[in-house]
């Protein structure tokens, strides 16, 4: 049977990357469900556009709606008729949600609540086969973990500790999640990601704005000391990790995701640089590197986040594939060649 997913935030980094896995590498019909905020962009899907078309497999249907909407939410659900969710919809930068957090408790909190009231109105109308076939998959942040030392990693069962409203909202709709399940029986699976990177990555977000202010040689901000560690993804192998976890993840758990690649903020930028130097524009200034400016720190940076991914590689069988280095090399590769997809962005061409 031809598998009926309902993604929300289908036009954002990840969602999109997803719905384009589901359209070219499976045969799933897809509902995207986006709000088209300043983060969201239809040309993202650009090359899946064809599927929504009559006489095409017409796997693929786009609708505007704000996942906080509960009546919008209640009728896209029972129209569609899911047998998996998987909500991507968030406000999902730090910096936004230190300037201005009100979206974040409404999209994060209040819109995971609400999707998640439709979706149990739903599957509570549902035969028991089909109620035990459906999944409510929500995506989530290894941020919700709070800061690391210079030792240690997060597991499963680290308490939540987050600093952030971005992460502390995040924390909420994973508890959320969780209270669904433990309470309504609703089948849910949680992932914890660390940072993705590659395509269609807004450029606010470090790896996008290092190479975009590189290439316009404008200055490239490092916040603090640039000693910050991350933990870094490539997309394909988050995309990978999701199908796994909503395939066979089991329901009431909670898989972290993470390749094993800490790098801190500045040598990252540095090897950004590095990078653009050899495959960049000949004119390029004569070292992408002298652009790096430190700028006062993040309030509440986080000082080191690094996942223990070994439950979902032993269990789910999953494991990252994109080495670190020939990843970012992609990504750079894919900045330079895309920019009539960037650019408008930049100009403020909302959900262009
Ligand atoms: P993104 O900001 O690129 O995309 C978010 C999408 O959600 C946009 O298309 C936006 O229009 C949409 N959206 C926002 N508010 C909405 C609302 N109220 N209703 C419907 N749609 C709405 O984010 P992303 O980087 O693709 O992240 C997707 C999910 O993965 C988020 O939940 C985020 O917390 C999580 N995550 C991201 C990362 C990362 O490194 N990017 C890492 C771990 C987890």
């Amino acid at each position: 049977m031809m598998q009926r997913i309902l993604v929300t935030g289908g036009a954002g980094f990840i969602g999109s990357a997803l719905i384009r896995h589901l359209l070219f590498k499976t045969d799933a019909c897809v509902l995207n469900v986006d709000k088209l905020t300043y983060a969201g962009h239809l040309s993202s899907l650009a090359s899946i556009a064809s599927y929504g078309r009559t006489g095409q497999q017409h796997r693929y249907q786009f609708i505007q709606a704000d996942i906080a909407d509960a009546q919008a939410m209640q009728t896209v659900i029972q129209q569609f008729k899911p047998d998996t969710i998987m909500n991507l919809a968030a406000e999902s930068h730090v910096d936004r949600s230190i300037d201005a957090p009100a979206n974040f408790i409404q999209t994060n909190i209040n819109g995971t609540f609400v999707l998640l009231q439709a979706a149990l109105n739903y599957w509570d109308s549902l035969s028991a086969e089909l109620q035990q076939q459906f999944r409510f998959h929500h995506i989530s942040t290894d941020e919700v973990y709070g800061s690391l030392g210079d030792h240690g990693l997060f597991d499963e069962a680290t308490a939540y500790d987050p600093r952030s409203p971005y992460s502390a909202s995040k924390a909420a709709s994973d508890h959320l999640v969780k209270a669904w399940f433990y309470t309504y029986q609703l089948p849910v699976v949680l992932s914890n990601c660390a940072n993705n990177f590659g395509p269609y990555q807004h450029p606010e977000k470090l790896i996008p704005k290092t190479i975009v202010n590189a290439l316009a040689q404008r200055p490239i901000p490092v916040y603090g000391d640039g000693q910050q560690i991350r933990d870094w993804l490539y997309i394909d192998d988050h995309i990978r990790a999701l199908l796994r976890v909503v395939s066979d993840g089991v329901p009431g758990e909670t898989y972290n995701i993470g390749a094993h690649n800490e790098c801190s903020n500045l040598a990252l930028v540095e090897s950004l640089c590095d990078i653009l130097q050899a495959l960049g524009p000949a004119d390029s200034v004569r070292s992408y590197r002298s652009l790096i400016h430190f700028v006062d720190d993040r309030k509440g940076h986080d000082r080191r986040y690094a996942i223990d991914a070994s439950k979902i590689e032993q269990q789910l069988g999953w494991r990252a594939e994109q080495q670190f280095e020939s990843g970012l090399r992609k990504t750079v590769q894919w900045y330079l060649d895309n920019r009539h997809w960037w650019k408008p962005i930049m100009n403020g061409g909302i959900n262009a």
